[in-house]
C-alpha cells in the first residue's frame, strides 16, 4: 500500500515538473452541486424534448473529473464555511469556522492569497453576499461565518483587485462606527458599481472594483427561475471579472466564481429552481470556456462544489420512471411565489378565494393543466390554503435564507413527487461532490480526492 501512495506522489510531481505553469485560472463552486445536481440537470434538459438521455452541460463535458468528500474537521456533514475553508486552503476546519484552523488561532491561508502573492491579479464573484461563507473563505479569517462586518473588513483589506456578488450583508451593523461595510471598500480604494452598466462605466478608471446588483441592498442574485431583464447574473459577473482582470494580461489571474444558491433552493427542496441554478452555474462557466478557447495552453478550469444540499434523488415512490420535464411548468421560485401569494393578498384587500390562488397554482406550476394532480394532492394544496391564509402562521424558514408559507411550500413538494425526484433533507449531505477540469494541468483532477486536494493541487500547478 505505501508503495502504491509513493508511486502516485511521484506520478503527480512528473506531471506538473514537466508542465507549463497555467497563467489564467478559473475556479468555480457550486454551492450545494452534488453528482445528482449535475445528473439532474442533464436529465431535465433532455427529458423536456421528450427523450431518455441527457444533454450535456458545458462543465459537465470537461475531460476530466473526479469525486470529491465535503465533510468538516468536526462531523461528516460540513457547512459551507468549513468546506469553503477546505477549498480555498487545503486545511478541514470545524463547522462554522472561516478560514482559520480549528485551534480557533491560526489563519488558514487561501489559494486566492497566495496567488496575490505571487503577483496574479485576484476576483472572488458569488451569486449571494460577497461575505458570506464561500466567498469569504477566500480572503477572511474569522472564528465564525456570522462576523459579517468583520468579514466585509478583510475583504477591503485584502488588495483583491475584483469582486462581485449580493450586497454586503450587515452592511450597517450599528455596533461599529467606521461607517458600514461600503465606506470601509471605498476608504481602501475600491469603486462601488451598482448593476453592469455602472461597472462597464467605472471599469477604466478604476484600480479596484466591488460589483453589486443595481437593486439597493439585495444580498444575492435572483434565482434564474425569477430573473427579470436586467438583473445581475453569475455570467456577467465572470465577464466582468475576466475584463477587469485582463487590464494587466501579463499578470496572469486568479478567480473564484461561486454559484452559491444552487443550495438555497436545495435547502427548500424545490427542484425545478435547484435545477435552473445549475443551469445557471453553467452558463457562467460558458464564459469562462470562451475565455479558454483563446488561450487554451495558459488557462485553468476547475469546477467543483462545496457539498451536496438536500439529498437530491432521481426516482422516488418505488417507481421505475421519472417526470422530470413536468418541473417546466414550475415559473418560479417557492421564495418568489410565497411573496407573490402575499401580493396577491394584498391586492385583494383580505383573504384571496381558493378560486384565485387555484388560478396562481395553475399559472406558477402548472396544476390541473399540465401537471395533474392526485385526490390526495388537491387536498393537501386545500389544507395549506386554509393554513396559509386562515391561520397564518405556518411559514417553513429555509435557513437564513428566505421563509415561505406553507401553502408555496407544499407546492414545490408536489412538484418534487410528479417529477420523482426524492429528497432525503432540508439540510446538506455528506454525498460526493463532482470536479470537473480542462486546461492546463487539468488531468491532475481524476479519481477519488478529498476536498482539500483541489487547492493543492492548483497551487502546485499554478507554481503559486
Ligand atoms: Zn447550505
Amino acid at each position: 500500500m505505501k508503495k502504491l501512495f509513493l508511486t502516485l506522489a511521484v506520478a503527480f510531481i512528473a506531471i506538473t515538473a514537466g508542465a507549463k505553469a497555467p497563467k489564467y485560472v478559473f475556479y468555480f463552486i457550486g454551492d450545494g452541486m452534488g453528482t445528482n445536481e449535475v445528473a439532474a440537470a442533464q436529465m431535465y434538459l433532455a427529458d423536456i424534448e421528450g427523450e431518455i438521455g441527457y444533454k450535456p452541460l458545458v462543465f459537465a463535458q470537461f475531460p476530466y473529473t473526479g469525486l470529491a468528500f465535503s465533510y468538516a474537521a468536526n462531523t461528516f456533514i460540513t457547512d459551507s464555511a468549513a468546506a469553503g475553508t477546505a477549498l480555498a486552503s487545503g486545511k478541514k476546519t470545524n463547522s462554522n469556522m472561516l478560514g482559520m484552523l480549528p485551534d480557533r488561532e491560526s489563519a488558514a491561508e487561501s489559494i486566492a492569497e497566495m496567488a496575490k502573492k505571487a503577483g496574479k491579479r485576484v476576483a472572488i464573484g458569488s451569486t449571494v453576499c460577497i461575505n458570506h461563507a464561500t466567498p469569504g473563505s477566500f480572503y477572511a479569517h474569522q472564528v465564525t461565518r456570522n462576523n459579517y462586518h468583520a468579514i466585509s473588513t478583510q475583504l477591503a483589506e485584502s488588495g483583491f483587485d475584483f469582486f462581485g456578488g449580493g450586497h454586503f450583508s450587515s452592511a450597517h451593523d450599528r455596533r461599529f462606527d467606521d461607517g458600514g461595510s461600503y465606506k470601509v471598500a471605498e476608504d481602501h480604494g475600491y469603486t462601488i458599481a451598482r448593476g453592469y452598466d455602472e461597472y462597464k462605466a467605472n471599469a477604466a478608471t478604476s484600480e479596484k472594483m466591488i460589483l453589486f446588483p443595481q437593486q439597493e441592498g439585495m444580498e444575492s442574485l435572483k434565482f434564474l427561475i425569477d430573473r427579470e431583464e436586467g438583473d445581475l447574473t453569475l455570467a456577467q459577473l465572470t465577464e466582468a471579472a475576466i475584463d477587469f482582470l485582463m487590464k494587466e494580461p501579463k499578470k496572469g489571474f486568479f478567480m473564484m466564481m461561486e454559484g452559491g444558491k444552487i443550495d438555497h433552493s436545495g435547502h427548500g427542496n424545490d427542484a425545478a429552481t435547484t435545477i435552473q441554478e445549475v443551469i445557471d452555474f453553467d452558463n457562467a462557466i460558458q464564459v469562462a470556456v470562451d475565455f479558454y478557447k483563446k488561450y487554451p495552453k495558459e488557462t485553468l478550469i476547475v469546477v467543483t462544489a462545496d457539498h451536496e444540499t438536500g439529498g437530491m434523488s432521481m426516482g422516488s415512490q418505488g417507481q421505475y420512471r421519472m417526470n422530470m420535464q413536468a418541473l417546466q411548468y414550475q415559473n418560479m421560485s417557492e421564495d418568489a411565489f410565497s411573496t407573490h401569494l402575499s401580493e396577491v393578498a394584498r391586492q385583494v384587500g383580505d383573504v384571496p378565494t381558493w378560486e384565485e390562488v387555484e388560478a396562481e397554482l395553475k399559472e406558477h406550476f402548472g396544476f390541473w393543466d399540465k401537471n395533474r394532480l392526485s385526490r390526495t394532492q388537491e387536498d393537501r394544496l386545500r389544507t395549506a390554503y386554509v393554513e396559509t391564509f386562515g391561520m397564518g402562521q405556518s411559514e417553513k424558514k429555509v435557513e437564513e435564507y428566505y421563509r415561505v408559507d406553507k401553502l408555496s411550500d407544499v407546492a414545490v413538494q408536489i412538484m418534487s413527487e410528479i417529477a420523482l425526484v426524492g429528497w432525503s433533507s432540508g439540510a446538506h449531505t455528506a454525498a460526493y461532490v463532482p470536479v470537473f477540469a480542462i486546461g492546463a494541468g487539468a488531468e491532475n483532477f481524476t479519481g477519488q480526492m478529498n476536498n482539500t486536494d483541489i487547492p493543492m493541487k492548483i497551487k502546485e500547478i499554478a507554481k503559486y
